[in-house]
């Protein structure tokens, strides 16, 4: 996937400072990720699979994929029971795509119970830490890196970490007061 210079990879927002999926049906469509869903409703069999890109190409791209989902909903006198479902991204996200970029940084953030504990990596130490261990390089998808980690939390001694791509606005006030102290005061994604 392509970083712009001044932005997330396409697909991707940071509002938070933590990068998240994007919404938007072109946003679905930069991920690959296909949205299908099955109808519960009594009697009906319907299956509905929506393919991003096609979505794209009928103008749809700018509308939030919840609203397109409405559109579908089934015309029966028992109702609707279309059940949605996001499948897996077809493009993950690397650690090698966040290599060199002074407002980035990868936080692992324990997620047992309410454990606030949390450590925010350079992308790039963190590939050089995989590469020593042999268990991962810069090709490493992000989504997959919280389970590789089997070190305990210092605090709840739990093994359930979280990673994410913290991802500074540096033209906000925040980050000219904090530089990158930022890291360590963005919102659990
Ligand atoms: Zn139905
Ligand atoms: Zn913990």
């Amino acid at each position: 996937m392509k970083a712009t210079s001044d932005g997330p990879p396409a697909g991707w927002v940071s509002i938070t400072g933590v990068l998240a999926p994007g919404v938007s049906v072109a946003a679905y469509a930069a991920r690959q990720q296909p949205v299908k869903a099955v109808c519960r409703t009594k009697g009906c069999y319907r299956r509905l699979d929506l393919d991003p890109t096609e979505l794209c190409g009928e103008r749809l791209g700018p509308f939030p994929m919840e609203k397109i989902k409405r559109l579908y909903e089934c015309r029966r006198w028992n109702g609707c029971g279309l059940d949605f479902h996001d499948e897996p991204a077809q493009r993950k996200l690397r650690l090698e795509e966040f290599t060199g970029r002074p407002n980035v940084r990868l936080r692992l953030r324990c997620r047992s119970g309410s454990c606030k504990f949390f450590r925010v990596w350079l992308v790039e130490e963190m590939i050089e830490a995989l590469r020593k261990r042999k268990a991962g390089s810069g090709a490493t998808e992000i989504e997959g890196l919280g389970k590789m980690m089997t070190t305990a939390c210092p605090l709840c001694k739990k093994v359930n970490w979280l990673a994410e791509i913290l991802w500074a606005n540096m033209n906000t006030v925040g980050w000219k007061q904090l530089g990158e102290r930022s890291f360590n005061h963005m919102e659990p994604g």
